[in-house]
């Protein structure tokens, strides 16, 4: 580990020891015999014999902030006045494709930059001369980081706007990589080429780019602030406040005209950025090693690329590491999606041990109501139960009251475990005469309901007859015979209630008791 960090630091210094190299001065002849002039608040120009090849007539090359004038010997080929927007402080970038007239003698090609502030916004980038294909091929591969981006930022756009109403999603997070990406795409937008084929407002794309530049470590920060455990928050959210207040100040310094961009990304992008980002890369090491907080892991790889694609820009916007204008933070939308699958897997997890915790909770509660409607001395439901059945009822069905004969005396003569044991016994027998639409309840005491609600009048003199039958040739106390009073009673529909029911079940069992016991009554 130790000697990965020496190694990382190492890299950098000498990566930031080349970007500190002076670079204005040296960029002055920029290809064999083009020539930039720097001049403070002066006129730069460039002059070059027209090669043999005439095919390469077309002159490509890209300016920031500066008016051009293309003469080729004693003719104007090509003028563009860098417009200045009143609302805007800076000028922007603009390219200039420029299809040269045909010559039949080597003619000088002069190109006048104006500009009024080297500093402002940098030097032209390398011209150069080439068949108008080759030009238009080049102006696309410049663009392709933003090609390629754009997709990808729309597409995660779209699966995180999807995922945002699923009910597990971490709605916070989701606005927030929302944010960043429309701010990425934004970006993308902007640096781009090709933008200026359908909408030339370089100042507004200039100021759209640089905004977003100056906020986008913000927002970054802030996704960061969510996920890590609390006891690194406070010092996410300094370094927060640091780019916050970096970001207002290069802004408004560019908006008063100050060159907040230049002067500002310099600290900004150097001499902020990296140790921030060395310290946030530190406390989601320490959030992921100490608390085992899965998100800070998924968003260490993010972090590293957008640190590096910031800086790279930071410094090749000033120094020119590559010989176009490029942008490769908003290719770090693809470091993103990694972010954003591991999320969406981690909390689709997290849905998942919710649900089997909710099937197993269910579970336990339909036991624990079925245990607590359940006579624990005879396995039959309870009251509670039969209650419930009333409520969810319907149709036609008929009731069976059901009343072991002389209870009383059998507990009196063998005592009360012999009187429990008949009671199970009897439960038991009963049971087997039943099939799964009968509901089976003891009463209470000696006393059972059988409720059979597939049964017609028929049915339920015909079971009730099978049970009387069932109990007096069973030899549940081997001692004594055990026989079992019956009332019956029919639902009438809807001018029928629970209370004349039972009256008229209660009455039949009565006649039963009556008529000498051990037979089934009607209602
Ligand atoms: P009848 O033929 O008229 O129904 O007479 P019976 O003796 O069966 O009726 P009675 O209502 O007089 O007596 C019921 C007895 O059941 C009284 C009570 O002690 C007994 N008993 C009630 N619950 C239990 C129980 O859980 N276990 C036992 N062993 N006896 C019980
Ligand atoms: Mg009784
Ligand atoms: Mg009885």
């Amino acid at each position: 580990m130790k000697r990965v960090c020496t190694r990382i630091v190492a890299f950098l210094v000498l990566f930031l020891s080349a970007g500190f190299l002076p670079g204005g001065s040296e960029a002055a002849v920029l290809q064999d015999n083009w020539h930039y002039c720097d001049v403070e608040s002066g006129a730069s120009f460039s002059d070059i014999l027209l090669p043999d090849a005439p095919e390469n007539d077309t002159l490509f090359f890209e300016t920031s902030g500066k008016s051009v004038r293309v003469t080729l010997g004693d003719q104007l080929v090509y003028a563009y006045d860098c417009p200045k927007e009143e609302w805007l402080p800076s000028y922007g970038r603009h390219w200039h494709l420029i299809k040269l007239p045909p010559i039949t003698q080597p003619e000088q090609l002069r190109v006048e930059i104006q500009g009024k502030n080297r500093m402002e916004q940098g030097t032209p980038s390398v011209p150069s001369l080439d068949t108008a294909r080759v030009q238009a091929e080049k102006i696309f591969l410049y663009d392709l980081p933003y090609v390629l981006s754009l997709p990808g930022d729309l597409l995660l756009a779209l699966i995180i706007l999807m995922y945002y109403f699923h009910q597990v999603s971490w709605k916070s997070l989701d606005l927030t990589l929302l944010l960043i990406l429309f701010l990425l795409g934004v970006l993308s937008v902007s640096v781009s080429y090709t933008v200026q084929l359908f909408l030339d407002w370089p100042a507004l794309w200039w100021v759209l780019s640089q905004g977003i530049l100056s906020f986008l470590p913000v927002a970054g920060s802030f996704l960061i602030y969510q996920i890590v455990e609390a006891e690194f928050r406070r010092k996410i959210g300094a370094v927060i406040g640091i780019y916050g207040v970096l970001a207002v100040l290069i802004l408004t310094a560019e908006f008063l005209g100050c060159s907040g961009v230049f002067y500002g990304y310099y600290p900004f992008f150097i001499s902020v950025i990296i140790p921030c980002q060395f310290y946030t890369f530190w406390c989601l090491l320490c959030s992921m090693r100490k608390y085992q907080n899965v998100y800070s892991r998924f968003a260490v790889v993010p972090l590293i690329g957008f640190c590096f694609a910031g800086v790279f820009d930071g410094l090749n916007q000033f120094w020119q590491i590559m010989p176009w204008k490029t942008n490769l933070v908003p290719f770090c939308v693809y470091f993103l999606s990694m972010f954003v699958v591991c999320m969406m897997r981690e909390q689709l997890l997290c849905e998942r041990r919710m649900q089997e915790q909710a099937n197993k909770l269910e579970y336990e509660i339909a036991l624990a109501v079925e245990r607590s409607e359940m006579d624990a001395l005879t396995g039959c439901r309870n009251r509670a139960a039969f209650d419930r059945l009333m409520q969810q009822r319907e149709g036609n069905f008929s009731m069976l009251m059901l009343d072991i004969d002389h209870f009383k005396k059998i507990n009196d003569t063998w005592g009360h475990d012999a009187g429990d044991k008949v009671l199970q016994k009897f439960a038991a027998l009963v049971r087997e005469q039943l099939d799964k639409k009968h509901w089976f309840f003891r009463w209470g005491g000696e006393e059972f309901v059988v409720y059979c609600p597939h049964d017609a009048v028929e049915g339920g003199w015909t079971l009730a007859e099978r049970i009387r039958r069932t109990v007096e040739s069973a030899e549940i106390l081997p001692e004594q015979q055990i026989t079992v009073s019956i009332g019956i009673a029919y639902w009438h529909g809807a001018d029928d209630s629970d209370i004349a029911l039972f009256r008229r079940m209660d009455e039949a069992l009565y006649r039963a008791k009556h008529e000498g016991r051990n037979c089934v009554m009607q209602e």
